[in-house]
């Protein structure tokens, strides 16, 4: 491989010698076509007359009057199939499809990258098997049901946990034995190199518009950016453009579920105790563990937000102290969900609502400055648990 993949201490390239030669085909094949020009004009293509970009940044009256700051949304909860997954699929097969690969293959947990990612392989004519573990297909149906409908094949995984750790696991066996011509699509900015790498830049996007839009609307750079962090990909995604810009706070929001103290969330960066320097899925990065170094289970009320370890950039970058890391509980999820529907009128992914707690939870900090949220998707396929939480009949 040309580079180790590595940020700082993070990173890497932890994987059997079977899987070598494909990342290392990955690697060569990301590094030539970043640069292509063909390849960006029908990555961008794709993105602007398909996927829906670019999005719009929001300005939130309503809310900004209520916090006594100025609050922007960027606005990946309109993009087609309803979040900044889409990005990186269409960005990964077109990749694929230029190199030859006629199949996809890929993890899910609640099916919203499984979704993406089949929904990406329709459009561009490659066939398509998502794993997803037994217990995921029971409680997320819909989205077994879209997939299939979008022409996937949706492959029970019945090892383990019977979830995500386990899909990604039967998902690298599948890409191990079938390397010709599969395309493992990873879903966030994880697992070995180049992953984390190429992921951020079909992700980056997300950064570039928004420093052009508010450019325009403010004629400055934001005082912070705040966005949810469950692997990464959408914080990154915004981050990236802003990290030489030292004057630009960047927060990322995990998952705080019932409390650090009950152990029941996703918080690698808040949970001091638990969330320590471990191997997983072929990276190096923070990973929720026990003191024997076993994986510990994750809860939140968001899906997409809970899973064990964080992308090791976001770990490289909070150790340089360029970005900082807190938690909102499903609680306080619930509390910015509704608080967002109801003052304008967008109904958020629970993933994103906890980037919006940031601001209810730090209104004296962010008195007069100018915020922007990623609000990394839409809440439609969260309606039956905002419903249950928020008591509504
Ligand atoms: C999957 C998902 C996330 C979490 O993934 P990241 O890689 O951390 O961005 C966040 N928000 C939404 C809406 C998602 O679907």
């Amino acid at each position: 491989m040309k580079s180790l993949g590595k940020f700082g201490d993070f990173g890497g390239v932890f994987v059997p010698e079977t899987l070598m030669p494909a990342l290392e085909e990955l690697e060569k094949t990301f590094l030539k076509l970043k640069n292509d020009k063909k390849f960006n004009y029908e990555f961008n293509e794709l993105l602007r007359k398909y996927a829906g970009r670019p999005t719009p940044l929001t300005f939130c009256q309503n809310l900004s009057k209520k916090f006594g700051c100025k609050i922007y949304l960027k606005r990946e909860d309109l993009l087609h199939t309803g979040a900044h997954k889409i990005n990186n699929a269409i960005g990964q097969a077109l990749l694929a499809k230029s190199i030859g690969k006629t199949r996809l293959i890929a993890e899910t947990g609640a099916g919203q990258h499984g979704v993406a990612v089949a929904t990406a392989a329709a459009k561009l004519g490659l066939k398509c098997e998502i794993y997803m573990g037994a217990i995921d297909i029971r409680r997320q149906k819909l989205n077994v049901h879209r997939m299939k409908l979008l022409g996937a094949k949706v492959n029970p995984v019945t090892t383990g946990g019977k979830t995500l750790k386990d899909a990604i696991n039967d998902a690298l066996r599948d890409w191990t034995a079938n390397v010709e011509n599969t395309h493992y699509l990873l879903g966030s900015v994880l697992g070995p190199h180049p992953y984390p790498t190429m992921i951020a830049y079909f992700q980056s996007i997300i950064g570039k518009e928004t420093k052009k839009q508010l450019l325009e609307a403010e004629r400055k750079l934001p005082d912070v950016i705040v966005a949810c962090v469950g692997g990464g990909s959408n914080a990154i995604g915004i981050f990236k453009e802003f990290i030489p810009s030292n004057r630009v706070k960047l927060v990322g929001v995990e998952a705080g579920g019932l409390g650090i103290a009950s152990g029941k969330h996703a918080a690698r960066f808040s949970d001091k105790k638990t969330g320590r320097l471990g191997i997983i899925h072929g990276t190096k990065t923070l990973v929720l563990q026990d003191k024997y170094g076993q994986i510990l289970n994750t809860h939140s009320i968001s899906a997409g937000l809970d899973y064990s370890a964080v992308g090791p950039e976001h770990a490289f970058l909070r150790r340089a102290k360029r970005s900082e890391y807190t938690y909102a509980t499903d609680k306080e999820c619930i509390q910015a969900f509704q608080l967002l529907s109801r003052e304008e009128g967008i109904i958020p992914a629970l993933e994103s609502a906890h980037a919006v707690a940031y601001i209810i939870k730090n209104t004296s900090k962010l008195k007069n400055k100018l915020v922007v949220i990623n609000l990394s998707g839409r809440g439609d396929k969260d309606m039956d648990t905002a419903v249950k939480a928020l008591k509504l009949k």
